[in-house]
């Protein structure tokens, strides 16, 4: 089988004159933002925009207004050339690569802020990061146009802001969360983790370990949650985890933290192993029968 090149597009310009030939030949659009370094995450998204029959934009961006001033900016894995012989090879059909000048050029004044939901969890430890998160999503969306948009529930604060995002401004794309992609032994894949040493990455395992177990014992009730997310906080920073952000079980949709279990609840945890801060959240049910 011969794998067709996506076409890499860099100006609006370019991308709204391919979107509007889509559009004259009726086609659907889905779009999934990504900052790139592509992995099986990333492209469980581009496959659920495929399955649907959808054109799949992909759109690679990493985008400085989310970072903050001590964050992995500079750092942050860019491998476009990989990246779009992945997406290719899974049958994308467009790539969306903006400079960051075609993005915010000379004199750009205008930010997205979503209050409440972000006043919680990594809020107040990336303070600006999903006002740059909400900001760069409208743009997007508004550029592609989509029919619908992809999003990892791996990142479940980013999802529930740009949901609200998208409700609050009245952009009719429907946004679709999508279960978060692990390794064989339960680690998030993200494309932060190549950061992490073989010791590292060894240690990071109990992650996902502790937090199966901590939800289990809230669905159990085997104790207040406060003890509970205490326990899980000793076990991963005797671990080598530290510092720890939070370990918290939250409402699912408000994302403030809850006590029990009488609306649908996720637990969060956000900690540093060494210099790679990584995140995780699963929700607290029952497992399927
Ligand atoms: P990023 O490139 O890290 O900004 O992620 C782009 C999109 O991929 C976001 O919607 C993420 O939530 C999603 N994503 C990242 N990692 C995963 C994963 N392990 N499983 C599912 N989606 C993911």
């Amino acid at each position: 089988m011969s794998i067709v090149a996506p076409p890499i597009l860099r100006t609006v310009a370019d991308l709204r004159d391919r979107i509007a030939q889509w559009r004259r030949e009726g086609a659907r659009i889905g779009l999934i933002p990504t900052m790139g370094a592509l992995h099986e995450g990333h492209l469980t998204l581009v496959r659920r925009a495929l399955e649907a029959g959808e054109c799949a934009v992909v759109s690679i961006f990493v985008n400085p207004t989310q970072f903050g001033p001590n964050e992995d900016f500079g750092a942050y894995p860019r491998r476009e050339a990989d990246d779009v012989a992945k997406f290719a090879a899974v049958g994308g059909h467009l790539v969306w690569a903006p400079t960051v000048d075609a993005m915010y050029p000379g004199g750009f004044a205008t930010h997205v802020a979503v209050s409440g939901l972000t006043d919680g969890l990594c809020g107040p430890f990336r303070p600006g990061h999903f006002q740059g998160v909400a900001t760069v999503v409208a743009k997007l969306l508004l550029q592609v146009l989509p029919d619908r948009a992809y999003f990892g529930q791996k990142d479940y604060q980013q999802l529930q802001v740009v949901r609200r995002m998208a409700c609050d401004l009245d952009i009719p794309t429907r946004i679709v969360g999508v279960p978060t992609v692990r390794e064989a032994d339960g680690l998030a894949l993200s494309s932060r983790n190549i950061y992490l040493s073989t010791d590292e990455r060894q240690a990071a395992s109990l992650l996902p370990q502790v937090m199966q177990e901590t939800a289990a014992a809230a669905l159990a009730g085997h104790a207040p949650f406060a003890e509970l997310l205490e326990s899980a906080r000793a076990r991963l920073a005797a671990a080598g985890f530290g510092p720890i952000d939070y370990v918290a079980i939250c409402d699912a949709e408000r994302l403030e933290p809850v006590e029990d279990l009488a609306r649908p609840a996720r637990l969060f945890v956000a900690a540093r192993l060494g210099k790679t801060r990584l995140i995780d959240n699963i929700p607290i049910e029952a497992p399927a029968p």
